[in-house]
Order: C-alpha cells, then structure tokens, then sequence
C-alpha cells in the first residue's frame, strides 16, 4: 500500500506543474499543445468533434486491470478540473522522486482522459454547449455530439471508476464556521430513494480517502455536494449502470478568484483518488463520506455591512458575475443580497458604518472605486 506525503507532493508541485495554462479561461487552443508533447507515454487519439468542430481527445495510458476514466469540463466555463488533469499527467510523465507510485498506478490500473468534452463551450466561457444544451442533464436525450461521445467512449471502455469534474460557485461554504467551498466532491444516487449501493459505497471509499488527504492542507474546506437524484444527470446514471463515478467540484479559496490554488487542491485530490484505486485493497470505511459537512450557500465575494440603503441599516452582498471581454474575463459585481448577513461570510468584507447607497446603481459605482 502506496501513500505520497503532502509536503514531497507541495515540493513536486512547485517546480513541475503545468505551467503553461492558468487562469480561469481555458480553450481548445491552450491545451493542443501540450497535448501534441505527451505522445510518448500517452496514447493520443482524436475521440471526435463538437458540435462546431472542434476537436475532442482521449488520452491513454497504464496498463493494470482497473480502468479509470477522468474527463474534464462538460461544462465549458469550469476549467479547474483541465488544470488539476494536465497536473496529473504531468506527474504520471515527470514523477520526480515518485517513481515508484507512477509505476504503481501504470502497473495495476488503465487511465484514459477526455480533457476538455465541451471545447465549444470552453470558447465562448459558456456552461452550454454551442447548441446550448447543458451536457450534464443530456444523458438520456442525447442530443449533443458530445453527450454521444461521451457514452461511446465510456461504454467501449467500460471503467471501474470515472471522475466527472466540475467547478462549483463562490457562493458555497462548509460547515458551521462557513469556511468556502474549495473542493466538494459527490457519490451520485443512483434512484430517488438516494439509496447506498454496493457501487455508492465504492465510489464513497475514493471520496473518503481524497477527502482524508484534503484535511491536511485545507481542513475544514472540503464538502459534500448534495446527493439528490437527477434522471438526466451524466454521474447518476453512469452509477446507476454500474460506473463507480466520483463527482469533484472545484470551488472558491481566499482571494484566489482565478482557481489556482483550488487547482492544486484539485489535483491533490485526483492523484490521491488514482493513487488509493492503484493500491487496490480499498481501506476506507465508506460511511467517513456521511461525515464530510455539507455544502451550504453562505459565502459571498463581497459583503458591505452596516451601510445605510434606501434609509435603512443593513448589509449587502455582492456576488461577481464572469463575463468574457475581447480576451480576459471580466468579474462583473452584482448585487445578490441587501439583508442583515451575519451567517454570511465572503471573500471580502467591507465595514463602513459611513456608507450611503440610494439605489443598485449607487453600490455599483462604489465597487468601481
Ligand atoms: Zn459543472
């Protein structure tokens, strides 16, 4: 049984990660490049097309029984998970001192990966598809491309365990002292009756030991993402058919508004996740996952308490919109709540008893300054 400390992972990490994508928008263009350098260990094939054309790969590699299948941003406006997979492969190609677990995870699992299924998406920073179908509620009507692709490829492959990675808002919090929500993760219901079946609990055994290396480095700010059934949904069907898939959500930490330290964390989670499959005799008690907090809505990006608006003392708060621009992306204020927010925490937190707002208008030119 293989562990990897946190403090060699930090050391690996600082010097080898991907550098060569960042931010929050994450396109078709940016990763091709990387993807056309990892020929020699990966097996590169072009899966198919978008809806617009765009091109979708499939990367293989290991050559162990148990298959795993990682793809990233079904939602194109939720790049974490493209970054924290590129980490991965990073350290499945440049390990470092971490041989001995690369060959580990290549010698007793298979490993293939969809980064990138809504490249069409990931253009225009949009959840949607270019037909502008949410691939994460298309998986009984099929009616995108990439839903299609997606069930092909998952069901030629016919994985143990599939990773399905998302980003979740800012506005999500854990736990009682509402720390954010920097990594939630979700063992899909299979029925309505969310019901724990033999397949839940292994999935829920990955989650646990992810979950138990995340308290290391962020204790008390990884949640449980509701487990509400969901017909149309891509994990709980996968599931229901017998796909062990483990759900990651990528979300706020302090100050880090283009997700690059949640990156981290991010892949944190994945290798740890691969790492615990790779030793085989799973060692987790399933019922950890019922302990992880759930996932509340009480984080904010900005609250401004104690002004006066419209004549009366309360608080506001500010949730920023993304909005893409020419070439970046904008975080455009928005004003979301103007109630007393004291079971509210945020990113930033404004006291100024002095403040004056007659109007939505008057908050937002403040917030320009
Ligand atoms: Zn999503």
């Amino acid at each position: 049984m293989k562990h990897i400390k946190i403090e060699e992972l930090e050391g690996w990490y600082s010097k080898n990660y991907q550098n060569k994508i960042s931010g929050r928008w994450i396109t078709l263009g940016q990763i091709l490049p990387i993807i056309k350098t990892m020929k020699n260990i990966f097996k590169v094939e072009l899966a198919g097309y978008s809806y617009q054309n765009r091109d979708i790969y499939d990367l293989q590699v290991g050559k162990g029984k148990t298959r795993i299948i990682i793809w990233t941003q079904m939602h194109g406006n939720e790049s974490t998970g493209t970054k924290a997979l590129f980490d991965l492969l990073r350290f499945l190609d440049k390990p470092g001192g971490h041989a001995d677990i690369r060959d580990q995870i290549f010698d007793n699992c298979t490993i293939k990966c969809i980064p990138m299924l809504n490249p069409d998406g990931a253009e225009t920073y949009t959840r949607l598809n270019a037909q502008k179908i949410d691939l994460n509620r298309d998986f009984i009507d099929k009616k995108a491309l990439e839903s299609k692709l997606l069930q092909k490829t998952v069901n030629d492959f016919q994985p143990d365990y599939c990773f399905n990675m998302h980003d979740q808002r800012t506005i999500f919090s854990v736990g009682k002292n509402n720390d954010p929500a920097t990594i939630s993760f979700l063992a899909p219901s299979e029925e309505k009756s969310r019901r724990v079946t033999q397949g839940r609990k292994s999935t829920m055994e990955v989650i646990v030991s992810m979950n138990n290396f995340l308290q290391n480095v962020i204790p008390n700010q990884v949640g449980r993402y509701s487990d509400e059934f969901y017909p149309t949904a891509t994990g709980d069907n996968f599931q229901k058919m017998g796909y062990n898939t483990i759900l990651i959500e990528s979300g706020h930490y302090n100050n880090d508004y283009q997700r690059e330290i949640t990156r981290k964390f991010t892949f944190f989670a994945l290798l740890q996740g691969v790492l615990f499959i790779s030793n085989g005799t799973n060692k987790t008690d399933y019922k950890g996952y019922f302990s992880i907090p759930d996932n509340e809505k009480n984080y904010l990006d900005i609250i401004l308490k104690d002004v006066e608006y419209r004549g009366n003392k309360t608080d506001v708060g500010i949730l920023f919109d993304e909005k893409l621009g020419e070439k970046i992306l904008h975080f455009v204020p928005r004003v979301d709540k103007i109630e007393k927010l004291s079971n509210y925490r945020a990113n930033k937190i404004i006291s100024d008893t002095n403040l004056i707002f007659k109007n939505e208008e008057d908050i937002k030119t403040y917030l320009k300054k």
